[in-house]
């Protein structure tokens, strides 16, 4: 296994990354690139076992149990880890779903060993996936630009040559490798368009076009979230690359150019739809302290919307569950999650996500937009000011300071798991306009930020007073407890 180091090392190899129309020389130093470089190190770091024969990411569950740990690891896993164990993954899934048929039997095995080859040199891979597409009404054989689709250019006794690009690709600038595969379903007379494989990042003739949500500013009170969780995307642009044969795993054989998608889908929406059910957890849990904050907590609509809310994130737990309980088996014998519910929690958490960011916003008022940054309410000049006009209305027992996380059952007795009714903070000792401020902000950092619910969970460190893990990440309030009675 590697340490956060040696990845780190690893990864400066000759790579061509570019920022702002620029290639970046150095990029572990750019600004922009060190957040995520950082937090993949320390997954490497956090995972490190020098007695391991792997990281953990590379495992293959065989048991229902183990496909629920996994569910949750990738959850917990930094953003790279869980994208390598959903992309190889999937990479199985696919390899298991042509095994039967003998004339795909050679490519069943080359994803096998390229799966074991990661784990081996403790790899990490992203999902290229999405073509650019051109004219959407067109075909791939229909385009102005063959290339808009990713395609084979030229094929040789020992591989093939690949031309195109693949956009949006998260984490590609710090990932070693990238699994190539077809966007959609081709249809005879498009297998030129039809081509899975893996790449290297610093293969000849690639290239990545990068962007990032990372702040531009640097105070992480205006940034709360993106300043220390953001990742980079990537548009990889493919240019004559060359895939030697052990590296091709589906070339030209259009009758399985979906079966890469829908296995990618699968494992993607697995992991994507735990995040959002934690994410579903945190949101609760702000919107009932932001009520008791302000004194709101025991009104009717309030506490209608934030049993809307639990709802929803009861439901997207509930589908899940059930997804792991009602698991299928492939002919090798390991366990993939249910399609269906896995489908259906996916669907259900993104199409009804509007409701809990609305809710949340309208219980926790202006603030949302105007809040002011935690320093205005220590300053000499605006402190007190800020303190009076912000600080819950409601005394309260003394809160924990700000920068020592205290028990989860401190933020509220409904949204804990366990222990006493509790008391976010008094009026007296200043902190109930600091807890404001944070929450507001984060509040605030969930929409105005535009982040996506991946990298929300690994954001809520600047929660002081809320749990966290061992892992160095913040714990959300579980909703196994319903808080308003039957
Ligand atoms: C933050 C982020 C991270 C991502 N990470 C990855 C990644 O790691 N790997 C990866 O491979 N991809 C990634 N993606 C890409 C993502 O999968 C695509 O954005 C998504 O599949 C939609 O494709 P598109 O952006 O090209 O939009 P389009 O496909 O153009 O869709 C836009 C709209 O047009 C409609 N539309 C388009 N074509 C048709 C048609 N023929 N008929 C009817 N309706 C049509 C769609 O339904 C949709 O409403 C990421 C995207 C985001 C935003």
């Amino acid at each position: 296994m590697l340490t956060g180091a040696e990845y780190l090392g690893s990864i400066q190899d000759g790579r061509r990354l570019y920022f702002d129309g620029e290639l970046i020389a150095d990029p572990l130093s750019h600004p922009m690139f060190a957040t995520n470089y950082r937090n993949a190190a320390e997954g490497y770091d956090r995972a490190y076992d020098k007695d391991a024969e792997a990281g953990p990411y590379y495992v293959i569950p065989q048991t229902v149990d183990e496909l629920r740990d996994l569910m949750h690891a990738l959850a917990d896993w930094d953003d790279l880890a869980a994208v390598t164990s959903q992309g190889l993954t999937a990479l199985l899934t696919a390899g298991a779903r042509m095994s039967s048929q003998p004339e795909y039997a050679k490519y069943s095995s080359r994803m096998r060993a390229y799966h074991q080859y990661c784990k081996e040199n403790d790899l990490r891979c992203v999902q290229a996936i999405t073509d650019a597409k051109g004219d959407r009404r067109l075909p791939p054989s229909k385009q102005d630009d063959p290339d808009m689709y990713t395609r084979i250019v030229e094929r040789r006794p020992d591989g093939v040559v690949v031309n195109g690009a693949k956009l949006h690709i998260t984490a590609a600038a710090v990932a070693h490798e990238m699994i190539v595969m077809p966007t959609k379903m081709m249809k005879p007379g498009e297998e030129d368009w039809a081509i899975a494989c893996a790449i290297p990042m610093n293969a000849q003739g690639v290239s990545i076009v990068n962007t990032t949500y990372a702040p531009r500013a640097d105070n992480p009170d205006y940034y709360p979230i993106s300043s220390h969780a953001n990742s980079t995307e990537g548009f990889i642009i493919l240019d004559n690359v060359f895939v030697p044969n052990e590296r091709v795993f589906l070339a030209g054989e259009v009758e399985h150019s979906a079966t890469f998608a829908h296995a990618l889908g699968l494992w993607e929406r697995l992991g994507g739809t735990m995040h959002m059910a934690e994410c579903a957890d945190t949101l609760v849990g702000f919107a009932q302290l932001i009520a008791e904050a302000n004194g709101a907590s025991a009104i009717s609509h309030i506490k209608d919307k934030i049993a809307e809310m639990v709802i929803y994130a009861t439901l997207i737990r509930g589908c899940l569950e059930a997804a792991v309980t009602h698991a299928g088996r492939t002919p090798e014998g390991w366990m993939h999650p249910n399609e269906l519910y896995t489908n259906a929690a996916k669907h259900y958490g993104g199409a009804e996500f509007n409701i809990m960011i609305r809710h949340l916003h309208d219980i926790a008022g202006g603030g949302v937009l105007t809040v002011t940054a935690a320093a205005s309410s220590s300053t000499r000049q605006t402190g007190r000011f800020t303190r009076r006009t912000v600080s819950a209305p409601i005394r309260r027992e003394a809160a924990p300071p700000m920068n020592s996380p205290a028990p989860m059952n401190r933020c509220s007795s409904s949204c804990a798991t366990s222990g006493p009714p509790s008391k976010i903070a008094t009026s007296s000792s200043g902190n109930s306009s600091r807890t404001i401020f944070t929450l507001s902000a984060l509040v605030a950092g969930v929409s105005s930020e535009g982040l996506s619910m991946q990298t929300l969970p690994a954001a809520m460190a600047p929660t002081k007073g809320w749990k966290s893990r061992p892992d160095g990440k913040f714990q959300g309030p579980k909703m196994s407890t319903w808080p308003f009675g039957s």
